[in-house]
């Protein structure tokens, strides 16, 4: 009979030490982001980042991200994507066409994650060095069957409900338009306060445009820390108790790479090198912000090589004046940042990202 008992005895004991090492508390639930702020370099491949690093007498922002890996970016109608269709697969998970914005092969509009996070209360917002019009800000703010109708994109941002915050270039199309509409004016009517600079901004809680060029800004060094000061400012106004969602493009690597002109490449890298570490400085104090670095493709086949090829010297090697494919980087920081290690393709990200957030 005791024996009896102290089995039962026993048996409750293991029980509840089984029962209680995987209850809730023990077994926790990841924790999840209240806070998403996905970063793109344009055209940034591998090697752009290497020429970072090569640069670098210090050690860099990307340097600083616990979890890589690497992204898929072919498009629906191409092996070489453009940064409307790669944009785009980014912004709502779908791959598209190249030219495409926002919208799946047969032009149906698909909701960006951007426009999700709003409808769900989070503050939203664009930061880029670009038209606000143009394919990468564009994919997540707008749906149109071409990324070329950059008047049709500003009057569809003019009248959405989001973003909260819009700092870039591209002023024209929303006042020098063939249409004869400004939508400048219009848009101070519905609300929004609009700016050609960031210091002009007073209100940290109203919807605030920047647009601080006629089209693109200047390329880096000569628009200043325009990318970083807008990210700490956008920071700043959309931080909040529900959350947001940040998309800051370092626009005009790509543009770089275009031209396939190392020098400016290199100034652009800084510069969205400098970008991170004002994102990653507030993950870190903030402990609730999901930050994801990615490229939407490469630009210019960079290699960086010794002609000579005995290891001597480096030299940075175009091989073509636009895209190619070649795998790009992710980088991840904050909870579900282990989300983004491994091959993904570039849909994918919205769910691993969408997957981590409360
Ligand atoms: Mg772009
Ligand atoms: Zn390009």
């Amino acid at each position: 009979m005791k024996m009896r008992r102290f089995l039962s005895v026993l048996l409750v004991a293991t029980a509840l030490f089984s029962s209680s090492c995987c209850s809730d508390s023990e077994k926790q639930a990841p924790k999840k982001a209240k806070n998403v702020i996905v970063l793109i370099g344009d055209g940034m491949g591998p090697a752009q980042v290497y020429s970072l690093i090569l640069t670098s007498p210090e050690k860099t922002a990307f340097q600083r991200f616990p979890y890589s890996g690497f992204s898929v970016t072919k498009s629906a109608s191409n092996e070489i994507t453009d940064s409307a269709a790669g944009g785009s697969a980014i912004a709502n998970g779908n791959k598209t066409n190249n030219g495409v914005i926002g919208m799946n092969p047969d032009s149906i509009p698909v909701p960006s994650m951007l426009e999700i996070f709003a409808g769900q209360g989070k503050k939203t917002g664009v930061v880029v060095t670009c038209a606000v019009t143009h394919a990468t800000p564009a994919a997540f703010m707008a749906h149109n069957i071409s990324r070329k109708n950059n008047e049709e994109i500003a009057l569809e941002i003019s009248e959405k409900d989001c973003p909260d915050v819009l700092f870039g270039g591209g002023k024209k199309y929303f006042t020098e338009r063939k249409d004869g509409l400004d939508l400048v004016s219009k848009m101070w009517e519905k609300g929004w306060n609009i700016y050609d600079s960031l210091p002009q901004i007073e209100d940290n809680n109203a919807r605030t445009m920047v647009l601080a060029d006629r089209k693109h800004l200047a390329e880096a060094p000569k628009r200043g820390d325009f990318l970083p000061n807008a990210t700490a400012k956008a920071i700043e106004m959309l931080d909040n108790e529900k959350g947001f969602f940040l998309m800051i493009e370092g626009s005009q690597i790509d543009f770089a790479c275009h031209d396939n002109d190392s020098a400016t490449l290199v100034e652009e890298m800084r510069d969205f090198n400098k970008t991170l570490d004002v994102v990653l400085d507030f993950a870190e104090k903030d402990g609730n912000t999901l930050v994801v670095v990615t490229a939407d493709h490469e630009t210019g086949g960079l290699t960086i090589i010794d002609p000579e090829g005995n290891y001597t010297r480096t030299d940075f090697h175009f091989s073509t004046g636009s895209h190619s494919a070649v795998f790009v980087p992710v980088f991840s920081y904050g909870p579900g940042a282990e989300r983004f290690s491994g091959v993904m393709d570039n849909t994918e990200i919205i769910s691993r990202i969408m997957e981590n957030v409360k």
